[in-house]
């Protein structure tokens, strides 16, 4: 395949799209293949109603996971990895973790490996999908989890191994600090330079969207130097790298009244208990929620699950290089093959791969028509079972319902 055909990146982060760019993907295990095929046919339908013939993407397929094994003898090749990098934008289905195969999980490989640092997780709701909350049409927020340290990095020991040990006699020895008897024990890294990396792109995409507010979320009252240099380091970089863009929120009281002047994006920070009630009380005054790993695994679920569940969250993992754009659920293998799932949290990931690649039209186009879909009563068994009066639709019928509205 020729290079004139790949994606590229500028210094700056541009792209440069070509009208028929390859883009590469893996179908991912368990319902992977019933989901991707469903995905595939929507992004496809939708860039044609979009552009016509002027525009397509040619599809490149990698071998990973259970299938990269079949074919290759490999889960995860340094080809398919480099593939990625190669082509700048990816997609993937979920991948089940190999289990004793030298991998904690196939997807945190492909996080690490490509440095992909930025977890990207849009939550909106879409009506009339069953919700815990009264008004769950208030919730329109983006979260940014950090997705290369914290207590996420897996540096650990298990409680007794000679490691573990170690570092306790270590910390006992020189540190002065007493660990309770053969404790297991696990650290958490929090970095200046991959905070101020994640933050920058969490501001740049509420710029990029015009959105109000980064909100840094932390546990800083209690772990300072981790959590607490996050929010540091997250107010440092708004002001070295957007100081004409961004105010905080004591500026916003103190100089402007409590009213955001025209163009400024408000930096807040909120201790991370305090925002698991604050999203559930006043979701309408947050927006983009920029957070360390661990914060950013339990709010961006909390947050799904208050829109209706994790079926229909999209997400994305991406990095300076390259990005891939992904489903948030796992492979659900009592469904494999079965052609029964809800493929909407890969269709809606393909909508953000669209917008990230510059094609909007072709990106709304699908967020519209999955919603009229479900609006319309045609869904899958997983909403069937809580919509009354719906129709339940297998995973391809629901994908050309969606297809058919494009
Ligand atoms: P899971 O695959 O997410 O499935 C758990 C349950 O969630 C399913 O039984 C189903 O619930 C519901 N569900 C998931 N996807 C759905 C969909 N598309 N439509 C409708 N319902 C859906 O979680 P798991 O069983 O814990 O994990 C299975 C494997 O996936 C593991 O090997 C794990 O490592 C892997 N995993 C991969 C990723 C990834 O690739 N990013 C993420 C998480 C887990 P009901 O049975 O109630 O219908």
């Amino acid at each position: 395949m020729s290079p004139k055909n790949r994606i590229t990146k500028n210094n700056d982060g541009t792209l440069n799209v070509p009208d028929h760019p390859v883009i590469p993907y893996i179908e991912g295990d368990g319902i992977g293949p019933d989901i991707w095929n469903a995905t595939r046919l929507v992004i496809d339908q939708s860039v044609k109603a979009s552009f016509g013939r002027e525009k397509s993407i040619q599809w490149l397929e990698l071998y990973v996971g259970e299938k990269g094994f079949l074919k290759t003898g490999e889960y995860l090749s340094d080809k398919s990895l480099q593939t990625i990098q190669d082509h700048v934008v990816a997609i993937k289905g979920p991948l089940t973790t190999p289990v004793g195969k030298g991998f904690r999980s196939l997807n945190v490989a492909i996080r690490q490996k490509l440095d992909l640092y930025a977890c990207v997780r849009p939550v909106r709701y879409i009506e009339p999908v069953p919700s815990p909350m009264k008004h769950p049409e208030k919730i329109n927020m983006v979260v940014f989890r950090e997705n290369t340290e914290d207590l996420y990095a897996g540096i650990e020991w298990q409680s007794g191994t000679d490691e573990a040990e170690k570092v306790i006699s270590f910390l006992k020895d020189k540190m002065g600090v007493t660990i309770p008897e053969h404790a297991g024990i696990g650290i958490k890294p929090i970095s200046e330079k991959n905070t101020k990396r994640l933050v920058t792109s969490a501001i740049q995409y509420a710029m990029e969207h015009h959105l109000p507010s980064v909100t840094l979320m932390h546990k800083g009252n209690i772990m300072k130097f981790t959590e607490g240099a996050f929010n540091l380091w997250g107010y440092e970089v708004a002001k070295e790298k957007f100081g004409e863009k961004t105010i905080t929120e004591s500026e916003l009281y103190d100089q402007y009244h409590g009213k955001v002047p025209m163009g400024k994006i408000v930096i807040k920070d909120r201790i991370a208990d305090m925002l698991f009630q604050q999203v559930l009380l006043r979701p309408e005054e947050f927006s983009v929620i920029a957070t360390p790993n661990l914060n950013g695994d339990y709010i961006s679920d909390a947050l799904a699950a208050q829109v209706g569940g994790l079926g229909m969250a999209p997400g994305a993992n991406i990095g300076d290089t390259c990005a891939c754009f992904e489903a948030t659920h796992g492979t659900a293998p009592k469904y494999a093959g079965l052609d029964k799932v809800n493929p909407s949290s890969l269709i809606l990931s393909g909508a953000m791969m669209l917008e990230y690649m510059g094609w909007e039209d072709a990106s709304e186009r699908i967020r519209k028509a999955l919603q009229d879909t479900v609006r319309s009563g045609i869904v899958t068994y997983d909403l069937a079972r809580q919509i009354i009066g719906a129709k339940e639709v297998k995973c391809s019928e629901f994908a050309a319902a969606i297809a058919e509205r494009l």
